[in-house]
């Protein structure tokens, strides 16, 4: 589902074969709550799915450990950065601070399965990307220098500006809603919002710049890190809802104004956690991590079902009593492909897998994913297939189903497993030409299809 044109689309990355992909990650001064997870989640999922397509993915993902501030809905904030305020509480140096909670950020994403990304730049150690992309926003007109030595984005030099969030400019008034009034005086617009700000010499982390001793803000890292990572197209950008305005849409406004065009392709959000009713967030005290789940005796991966349970784009309500449900379920299934596995191989149902596949590259829909495999366990298909069918399907759902299996499945050549479900959708179709050319396609790669009445069945030759 991409939010800038609400509705769902086709993505076919720019480059063929290759799906370039921008996460926003977290601000590192607390522990990331489960709510955030399930954003990080949405990214992995989404990767996972095109990876088993056959593409390559280049996936981004920053650290923010500078320039966040308190209050990150008034565009132009003179509020305390939000890794000082937690270093001034913990009595630390901000930096030690960041690293810490960087550092458990990466366990929580390991414990949920969640693959790495192939590189996370932290903010502070991108400042000169982000000053020498302020410079070309000034020298292009986008960007001007305020009276208070502040630079700021010329919000009205960019037409496209509220695609995103639908906040138009002129809905935008200063002191109201999400712009709130600004205490700068150097903006000659309401709406513009902070590249560089002036910074007193005592504050901590501040550098030097063309316009003076200072920070960046916010959304110019996102614009600098991913024009420099990914280049001036990108298929895929994630974040959670909440991040559409006013970080994203600034954030667009900077690449696009840079580069003169569109640089994100499709923007995809995941809907908020609540938990037993609640948004989780540290504003209202409703805060879940990995460590309290893990505390109550849960499997991490019982959180990673649990979410597989709701749509990225739905929000979801988490309760204690769904990750216990959520345990059972996973706790049943991994008993049952260790029982499974002891049976004689058989060669994965086909249909099954053509149906996962598909609920997956339905937009993520994972519930319908998950009720495919139930109907699957309950089924009177051969143990050995069923084995063969939910440790393929572990490459999507991350829940490590094998983990207590004694024998590793049978192991089908790269691409096999694709034209296996690609041949049981054309002969679901009633198209047997294409089924014909994908059983050669298979024959190639050593694997002989034979279709009975149960579907299709499959042997390594
Ligand atoms: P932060 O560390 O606060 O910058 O947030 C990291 C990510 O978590 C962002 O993509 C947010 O949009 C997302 N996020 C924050 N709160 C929630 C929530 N309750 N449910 C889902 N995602 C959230
Ligand atoms: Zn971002």
């Amino acid at each position: 589902m991409d939010t800038r044109t609400r509705s769902v689309e086709t993505i076919t990355p720019a480059t063929p074969g290759v799906l370039s992909v921008y996460a926003c990650g977290p601000t590192v001064y607390r522990y990331a709550h489960v709510g955030n997870l399930r954003t990080f989640l949405l990214t992995d999922l989404l990767r996972r799915t095109a990876e088993l397509l056959g593409l390559q993915v280049r996936l981004v993902q920053n650290i923010t450990d500078v320039g966040h501030l308190q209050d990150d809905t008034n565009l132009d904030a003179d509020g305390e950065d939000k890794l000082l305020a937690q270093a001034r509480l913990e009595n630390k140096d901000p930096f030690a601070v960041a690293r810490f909670y960087e550092d458990a950020f990466h366990r929580d994403l390991a414990l949920l399965n969640v693959k790495p990304a192939d590189a996370y730049p932290r903010a502070s150690e991108s400042i000169d990307l982000m000053l020498s992309l302020i410079a070309t926003l000034v020298d292009k007109g986008h960007a001007y220098v305020g009276e208070d030595g502040t630079v700021y984005f010329d919000a009205r030099s960019f037409p496209g500006y509220g695609a995103i969030s639908g906040n138009r400019l002129e809905d935008l008034r200063a002191g109201h809603g999400a712009t709130g009034e600004s205490t700068a005086t150097g903006k000659r617009f309401h709406a513009d919002w902070a590249l560089w700000k002036r910074a007193s010499e005592n504050r901590a982390m501040t550098w030097d710049s063309p316009w003076g001793h200072g920070f960046p803000g916010w959304h110019i890292e996102c614009s600098a890190m991913s024009l420099d990572l990914l280049g001036e197209t990108i298929d895929v950008h994630t974040g959670g809802i909440d991040l559409r305005f006013p970080h994203h849409e600034d954030e667009r406004a900077q690449s696009d104004c840079a580069v003169g065009h569109e640089v994100v392709r499709h923007w995809v959000r995941g809907e908020h956690l609540l938990f037993e009713g609640r948004k989780m967030a540290k504003s209202t005290g409703n805060v879940v991590l990995v460590s309290d789940v893990v505390a109550r005796g849960f499997d991490p991966l019982a959180l990673r079902l649990a979410f597989l349970s709701s749509r990225y784009r739905q929000q979801a309500n988490l309760s204690w009593d769904a990750i216990a449900g959520a345990q059972r379920t996973l706790d049943r299934w991994r008993a049952a492909v260790a029982a499974w596995a002891e049976e004689p191989s058989k060669p994965m149902c086909a249909e099954v897998q053509q149906d996962v596949l598909e609920a997956f590259s339905d937009d993520l829909d994972t519930p319908r994913a998950l009720q495919v495999l139930r109907k699957l366990e309950k089924s009177d298909l051969p143990a050995g297939a069923k084995f063969e069918t939910f440790a393929w399907a572990d490459r999507l759902l991350g829940l490590d189903l094998v983990r207590d299996v004694g024998k590793a499945p049978v192991p089908l050549p790269a691409g096999a497993a694709e034209l296996l479900a690609s041949r049981a959708a054309a002969r679901a179709a009633k198209d047997f030409a294409a089924s014909d050319r994908l059983r050669d396609e298979l024959a190639v790669l050593g694997v002989a299809v034979k279709d009975t009445p149960a579907g299709q069945e499959w042997t390594l030759s």
